[in-house]
């Protein structure tokens, strides 16, 4: 990575956050034709992207939260082991983020969410195909479908309800019994009540892998990747000046796509920005003992095992919580024990710990578009629990929009004006 005083003159581009985001949206427009510089303050993919359970999931169209897991959140509050804890140094931030969440879950509102995620999640892996094929990168991707998998009826119930909201919005899923379970995936338990198949889910077997590839395609094809921080950054003549502690850079088109700390930039630009530090943890088992051949997602404790390049990898939960406090690695390495009663032969010998941080939004969505405050800027961010699904078919969808061409879909359900 080069430092930002060896850059002069204007950038045509330049994109803040080497992230899965800002990363496929760089190899994006190099593909269009586009110069392209990324500006992240450490490694590409060192964030998010880095540690997550590298899951395709076209089947994530509900919002993480309903108005059921409210009903249970007093009881989880209270649970050590529970999948979501809230810090409670974090309660104010959270508050005001929690009320617009409640407004996101009222019905008319709630289906359009569901039908703008399903249309994004749905080109999530046409659009990969894309990205990866640039980057020689395919290697990194299996496309065997994904399980949720369910331990009690009641679950399994909640869940078979939800197939016509599925296939409504095309979504290809089938309720599958514990027979048929095993014949998939033998190293499950035989005590499950059953799950739900989704055929077309991907998975990838190394993100960090995937985000430097990506980086190394973007400087093999004429991008640069700068490591700096961006101190702020503000229009000024007719270009953007980006502060960073080594030096201020210009470009004439900026966009956002930092994170969950993406609000810092923009909130200064008059932009309202309502993110919430979703905290998200991982278990890495090189050894784990047993073998799966794609995504497992636990139902009941809500979190996924994966099968990586480099073992077994248990990651999810959420604890709402300051984004620079420390974290808890016991949410790590209780990620074992919940996953034990459905993977019963799962080993944890040199187990690795890891925090990331999602970018979350309060009604899920994330905020792709053009600002309607200043010029040439742009942004991309919020994509919560499903950054990875979602990164390409956002690529596409902002290239479009910083293209002024007609979008490849609709674009209007993910600008900021959403929120004021
Ligand atoms: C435990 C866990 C499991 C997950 N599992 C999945 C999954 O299976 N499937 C899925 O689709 N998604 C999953 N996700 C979500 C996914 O990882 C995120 O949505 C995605 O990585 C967000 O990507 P990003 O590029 O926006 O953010 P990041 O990867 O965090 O990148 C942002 C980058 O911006 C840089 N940056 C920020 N501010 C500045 C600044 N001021 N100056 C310079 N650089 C800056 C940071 O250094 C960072 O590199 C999971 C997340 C977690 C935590």
């Amino acid at each position: 990575m080069r430092s930002s005083s060896d850059v002069s003159g204007t950038m045509p581009v330049a994109i803040v956050g080497a992230g899965v985001i800002g990363l496929s949206l760089a190899v994006q427009l190099q593909r269009e034709g586009q110069r392209v510089t990324v500006i992240d303050a450490g490694e590409p993919g060192g964030g998010a992207s880095y540690g997550n359970a590298g899951f395709i999931s076209q089947g994530s169209i509900f919002p993480p939260a309903s108005l059921s897991l409210l009903k249970k959140l007093p009881s989880m509050l209270l649970d050590p082991d529970s999948p979501l804890v809230i810090r409670p140094s974090y309660l104010t931030h959270l508050l005001p983020w929690g009320l617009r969440l409640l407004l996101a879950l009222r019905t008319p509102r709630l289906r359009r969410i569901i039908e703008a995620l399903a249309a994004m999640n749905r080109q999530a892996i046409p659009t990969y195909r894309n990205l990866l094929s640039a980057a020689q990168a395919e290697d990194l991707f299996v496309q065997k479908g994904s399980l949720l998998v369910c331990r009690y009826g009641a679950t399994l119930s909640e869940k078979t309800a939800l197939i016509p909201t599925y296939r409504e919005n095309g979504i290809a899923v089938e309720k599958i019994d514990r027979d048929t379970l095993l014949g998939l995936e033998p190293s499950l338990s035989a005590d499950l009540a059953g799950g739900l198949y989704f055929p077309t889910n991907a998975h990838c077997v190394d993100p960090g892998e995937l985000c430097l590839r990506f980086a190394r395609s973007i400087v093999s094809h004429g991008g640069q990747i700068l490591r700096a921080e961006v101190a702020r950054i503000f229009h000024e003549g007719d270009a953007w000046r980006i502060m960073t502690p080594s030096g201020d850079l210009f470009a004439s088109r900026i966009v956002v796509a930092a994170g969950h700390r993406s609000g810092s930039l923009l909130t200064t630009l008059g932009l309202k920005v309502p993110l919430a530090s979703e905290r998200g943890y991982h278990l890495m088992l090189p050894t784990p003992g047993l073998k799966l051949t794609r995504p497992v997602v636990m139902a009941e404790p809500f979190f996924a095992a994966t099968p990586m390049q480099h073992g077994m990898r248990l990651a999810g939960t959420v604890e709402f919580a300051n984004a620079d406090a420390p974290p808890d690695f016991r949410r790590s390495t209780n990620l074992y024990k919940l996953a034990l009663p459905y993977l019963p032969g799962l080993k944890n010998d040199d187990e690795a710990t890891w925090m990331g941080i999602r970018p979350s939004l309060p009604d899920a969505l994330p905020a792709i578009g053009r600002s309607f405050t200043h010029p040439d800027l742009y942004y991309s961010f919020g994509h919560q629990h499903v950054g990875l699904t979602q990164a390409a078919a956002s690529a596409q969808l902002l290239t479009d929009v910083i293209l002024n061409r007609p979008s490849f879909m609709d674009a209007a359900p993910f600008g900021l004006e959403r929120f004021g």
